[in-house]
């Protein structure tokens, strides 16, 4: 999974901007389920799931909690309604609904099938504040778009996720689906009718569907076929126009993972969102064995849409190597209604970002430069979670407080972690081994169907590398001393030290110094924590303070807009008068525009780099 996070600033910026009767016992038999996607009522689909016959008394049913890769309790049963249990002859059985996502029949023996509706989670997103990640959430909308993350629509009985499945989608006229699930041939003459098979749950829920007008492009990478599908509401982009990128980038990822075992097919299903208040609002996207959901807004403008793609899409893609190939028991048998938590997120995860970041110096699609641009700001963005906290204990933990609400910081030093790990293998094997060789070797090893188990990986890692890497593990990742990255980067010839950029007078790229008060939307106010410019600074403006006026303009969320348009048209002697409010008073703070500047810390080679220093770090950035 990778989460993008818009401000909230940002996005406004944007926005203003079934078979018969069988006689199989349920083991044995395929799980018939349909969906009806063409008689859409209350914006809701209709879900027949018929198994074979029970020979129990007492039969569970249950939707699942919580699925692989959201690290989250997300009660995909609270959008099911209208559940009934029926009989052979279609009379409805009683029930009890035990929890959420649970339903309990008593009288197993008579049960034929269950029926229920379900509501999409899109659309309730901006009402909820325990809102589903949309990559791992539903969609849908008449005639137009499903988004079919299964586990919302498809459950499973106790004893039978291992059946197969075989799911009938009827969808209406003009939409065509892109997933991985196998399909079953259908006959001609049945239009509007999908049969997808799948060996058993986990396939369900490892496939997504995407139901769109036809809006897809298909490229070969070496020998993985992937595809791209694109939903875009008001057709502002098309499969083709990022088709190009794409292409690019997979075919640098997959030089990159040179022969680890991976997939033949790939399917990204992108979800472009309005981001108005009934679409989706969780940006970024969620990975699959062969396949990912990317949800990003159509208001991006395109080369800002195709870097996020990049970023995210590359993520998603390089899970194929951990948690897809290289997992524990708690992964190979996940329990979607109790889920125990492996300890090595920082794997999962870490590994997973740090190689989508490593990958794009190694095959030389960005520079040493933005590289460690890239590794910096994780370094900062590391400084809003608590540094002090064993990683393996809050893997273990992430779906509590307070473990969970540093769970964001997977992408940031648990990529450091692997950044760190990187550079002592290639000193320790004079630059021969890193994580990549290390990923693969464990990848042979294990694989798609084998679990590791999760207390003996680390001990693994260190019989198969150095006995330092073990001093590394017990102190920074089990242990919860924080990482003196300055340590590890001076063993590669780098140190950091602060420079001076030129910004925007209130965005230093796409990081806004202000942001909108939730509570009023019409309160802007100036960032606190923050290192702020020399504009701020200079005018004596301090974090936490409300813009109330700029030369004479009254400042709310559309009047900011314009001044920060205006802003591009100041010169170092444009006078500015700036009033704020500060602790109950107005304070009116006077002087020049300037030039914008901010101090930043940046990851320089250091000029006395020795040559075996020199070499280790071609050797790590260039593979
Ligand atoms: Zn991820």
């Amino acid at each position: 999974m990778k989460r993008i996070f818009l401000g909230c600033f940002f996005s406004l910026l944007l926005l203003g901007c079934g078979a018969g009767k069988s006689v199989l016992t349920a083991d044995k038999t395929p799980m018939f389920t349909t969906l009806d996607l063409v008689h859409i009522e209350d914006d809701k689909v209709q879900v027949s799931m018929n198994p074979g016959a029970f020979t129990t008394e007492e039969v569970f049913f249950y939707i699942p909690k919580t699925v692989p890769g959201t690290y989250s309790e997300d009660n995909y049963g609270k959008y099911i309604e209208d559940f009934k249990a029926l009989d052979y002859e279609g009379n409805e059985l009683n029930f009890e609904k035990l929890d959420d996502n649970t339903w309990k029949v008593e009288s197993g023996k008579n049960l034929d099938k269950v029926t229920y509706r379900v509501n999409d989670t899109y659309d309730t997103e901006s009402e909820t504040s325990e809102k589903v990640f949309s990559p791992s959430g539903t969609n849908i909308l008449k005639n137009e778009n499903f988004v079919l993350n299964l586990h919302g629509f498809v459950g499973y009985f106790k004893g039978l996720k291992e059946v197969p499945y075989e799911i009938t989608v009827n969808y209406p006229e003009g939409l065509k689906a892109t997933t991985s699930l196998k399909s079953k041939i259908v006959e001609e003459t049945e239009v509007g009718k999908d049969v997808f098979l799948a060996s058993r749950y986990f396939e369900v829920i490892d496939s997504p569907i995407q139901y769109t007008k036809p809006n897809t492009e298909t490229f070969q990478i070496n020998d993985i076929t992937v595809t791209l599908s694109v939903y875009s509401p008001n057709g502002v982009y098309t499969a083709a126009s990022l088709k190009e990128r794409m292409e690019k980038m997979m075919s640098a990822q997959k030089a990159f993972l040179g022969d680890i075992d991976g997939t033949k097919e790939y399917n990204i299903l992108l979800y472009l969102s309005t981001m108005e208040a009934d679409d989706a609002q969780g940006f970024g996207a969620l990975e699959h064995h062969t396949s990912t959901v990317v949800v990003l807004p159509e208001a991006m403008p395109q080369d800002r849409l195709e870097q996020a793609m990049v970023d995210v899409v590359s993520h998603e893609f390089f899970h194929i190597v951990t948690p897809l190939n290289v997992h524990s028991e708690e992964v190979q048998y996940f329990d979607f209604n109790d889920p125990k938590m492996s300890q090595h997120l920082w794997m999962y995860e870490g590994t997973t970002e740090y190689f989508a970041n490593l990958f794009q110096i190694q095959q030389g699609l960005i520079d040493e430069a933005e590289f460690y641009e890239r590794i910096m700001d994780k370094v900062n963005n590391a400084k809003a979670y608590d540094d002090e906290m064993s990683f393996t204990v809050m893997s273990e933990n992430i779906l509590e407080e307070p473990y969970e609400e540093n769970y964001a910081n997977v992408y940031e030093k648990g990529a450091l972690i692997n950044m760190v790990l990187d550079i002592e293998l290639r000193r320790l094997s004079n630059g021969e081994k890193g994580v990549r060789w290390l990923m693969k070797e464990l990848s042979k090893k294990y694989g798609n169907n084998t679990p590791f188990k999760d207390d003996e990986l680390i001990d693994e890692i260190v019989a198969m590398t150095y006995p330092e890497i073990r001093s590394f593990f017990d102190t920074h990742v089990i242990g919860d001393t924080p990482i003196d990255y300055n340590e590890y980067l001076g063993k590669m010839g780098l140190s950091t030290e602060i420079v001076e950029k030129q910004t925007g007078f209130f965005l230093d790229g796409e990081n806004p110094f202000i942001d909108v008060d939730q509570e009023n939307e019409d309160q802007i106010y100036i960032r606190k924590g923050l290192e702020l410019n020399s504009f701020f600074k200079t005018l004596g403006v301090k974090g936490g303070d409300v813009i109330k006026s700029i030369n004479g303009t009254t400042i709310d969320l559309n009047s900011i807009r314009n001044v920060i348009g205006q802003s591009f048209t100041w010169s170092p002697e444009t006078e500015i008068e700036m009033v704020v409010r500060r602790g109950g008073e107005d304070v009116t703070l006077k002087g020049l525009a300037g030039t914008p500047m901010l101090e930043v810390e940046t990851i320089v080679p250091v000029a006395s780099v020795s040559n075996k220093e020199s070499e280790l770090r071609q050797r790590w950035l260039k593979g």
